[in-house]
């Protein structure tokens, strides 16, 4: 009865090891998909300068080019 009492408790950390396995590779994959990685780059109207598109005002202008406008 000893062994078999070994083998489940064997059986129960090899499962959790690979529940653990596959935890870590989830989490891994969540981080290389941030968005902000691959946020699209927009020319500025201005300067013609590539910026990250959310930084450009609603015009499509660099912060820098809004302010010689005005
Ligand atoms: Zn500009």
């Amino acid at each position: 009865m000893n062994i078999f009492r070994l083998l489940v408790l064997a059986g129960i950390v090899w499962l959790v090891y690979k529940i653990l396995q596959r935890w870590r590779i989830d989490i891994s994959r969540r981080d290389s998909q941030t968005p902000d990685r691959f946020e699209p780059m927009t020319r500025c109207a201005g300067c013609g300068l590539y910026l990250p598109s959310q930084s450009l005002s609603s015009s499509g202008r660099c912060g820098a080019c809004e302010k010689n406008r005005s």
